[in-house]
């Protein structure tokens, strides 16, 4: 099996000492086995450049808390900025249109598309109660319609009965018009695919996505697929307007870098998984776990929550110590705007805790919103350090400079310092009171 990475960043990183911030000498050692285990998995070549690139400006100068080694702190921010990349997950197939929404499956030849174009169809008609009509565009082997015949016969699934002569846009134009008078929800084109991609495919593409205006086109690909997964990605989303990825054999034993790939070049979000050859086979995808595979680590999941815990447990604790002394400074009040928006913002914590609608409507007063935390983030990083500790310094002059800086006016600085007293204030209240326990439970 596949040396992980992890092996390899302990014997560079284990070096280091596990004190102060991670140097550029330090992360780029590091990446350099990321980007190695990076093309292994056959993520493509300029999808691991952007990537590495990333995750250097996230990681230079990154703080190392002493409860995890540096080498840890490095593959924690691979594995988040990797799990950023590949995106949210279970973005179901969209039918929000009026019926029968069309869905159009693409892709090269043997992808998969006609085994999903069944699997989707049975999933949509046993779990969400669809009627599914599925119809086959592939004239170019003989073979294929009837391939979708018999899914449909295994299945009990609705196919389009197959006419001789028709052309792929006829045969699509047809379906439509099947699925509207047979009262289907939903029509899936399974398409003819090609070996490689050439312009009479695109342009077939194009046509049929011209005849049936599909609401979904989904681009089918195998997992497997190399350094050619960006090619294709980008020429199926730049000529036809892709709506999201299906990666197939995921049950194989590839790492799936061309997941990374298809998703940073497209943008487009991986909605379901193949994992083999039978009709259940469906799953969805969970960036997490693509995420590992990706990088090679089976233990890896553990690793990265144990730092997290490490890493927040560590932060509530020198927080607590903080409030007990009545100190709330706006580094501070920086750690507590990311966390805030690591949970899922100001609603999202103060719906959390009994009793905290004072709380929240003081911070409303402070003009403290979701909205607002990128900006009051950037204030605070454009301050000193001195400024930072000792906000009282801040007169007019750095104010102006700090606004220059941050983009910001001096109206928004003052809005910060304000809601940073009335806070600080709050803090020295519950810290004062048992240990600094609500700021526990606020920093989860
Ligand atoms: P198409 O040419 O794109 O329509 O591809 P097919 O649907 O005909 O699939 C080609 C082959 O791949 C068939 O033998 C399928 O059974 C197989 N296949 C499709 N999806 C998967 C999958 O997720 N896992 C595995 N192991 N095989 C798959
Ligand atoms: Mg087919």
């Amino acid at each position: 099996m596949f040396e992980t990475l992890q092996d390899r960043l302990g014997s560079i990183l284990n070096g280091l000492t596990g004190r102060g911030a991670l140097s550029e000498a330090d992360v780029s050692a590091a990446l350099r086995e990321v980007r190695r285990a990076l093309l292994e998995a056959d993520v493509a070549l300029e999808v691991v450049r952007a990537f590495t690139e990333a995750v250097r400006e996230k990681a230079v100068g990154a703080e190392i808390l002493k409860s995890i080694k540096p080498g840890q702190m490095v593959v924690k921010i691979v594995h988040d900025e990797l799990v950023a990349m590949l995106g949210s997950e279970g973005v179901a197939i969209d039918l929000n249109a009026p019926a029968p929404v069309v869905v159009m499956m693409v892709g090269l030849q043997g992808s998969g598309k006609t085994t999903t174009t069944g699997k989707i169809a049975n999933r949509l008609a046993t779990r969400d109660k669809k009627k599914v009509l599925m119809a086959s565009l592939d004239t170019r082997r003989p073979a294929a319609q009837e391939q979708l015949r018999q899914l449909g016969v295994q299945t009990g699934i609705d196919t389009l009965p197959v006419v001789a002569g028709q052309s792929p846009t006829d045969i699509a134009a047809r379906a439509v018009q099947a699925a509207k008078l047979g009262g289907h929800d939903v029509v899936i084109l399974d398409t003819a695919g090609r070996t490689h991609i050439d312009e009479p495919l695109m342009m077939e593409m194009a046509e049929i996505k011209r005849k049936s205006n599909p609401h979904e086109i989904l681009l089918v690909a195998d997992a497997l697929t190399g350094q050619d997964a960006v090619n294709l990605a980008r020429n199926f989303d730049e000529r036809v307007g892709i709506t999201g990825l299906v990666l197939t054999r995921m049950d194989g034993d590839g790492r799936g870098g061309a997941a990374l790939s298809m998703r940073a070049v497209t943008g487009k979000p991986i909605k379901l998984i193949g994992t083999g050859e039978k009709m259940g086979e469906l799953e969805e995808f969970h960036p997490r776990r693509v995420a590992d595979r990706i990088l090679g680590m089976g233990d890896i999941v553990s690793l990265v929550e144990k730092a997290a815990e490490n890493i927040d447990a560590e932060k509530a604790a020198a927080m607590a110590a903080k409030m007990a002394k009545g100190k709330f400074d706006l580094d501070d009040l920086a750690d507590q705007l990311r966390q805030m928006q690591k949970m899922g913002g100001m609603g999202g914590i103060m719906g959390l805790m009994p009793g905290m609608s004072g709380m929240k409507d003081k911070m409303a007063a402070a003009g403290l919103d979701d909205g607002l935390f990128k900006r009051q983030l950037a204030i605070i990083s454009s301050m000193t350090r001195a400024e930072r500790a000792n906000p009282d310094i801040l007169k007019h002059s750095r104010k102006k400079r700090i606004a220059s800086g941050s983009g910001t006016d001096a109206a928004d600085i003052n809005k910060l310092l304000k809601m940073h007293r009335q806070m600080a204030d709050m803090m020295k209240a519950m810290g004062g009171k048992k240990g600094g326990g609500l700021m526990k439970q606020m920093m989860g």
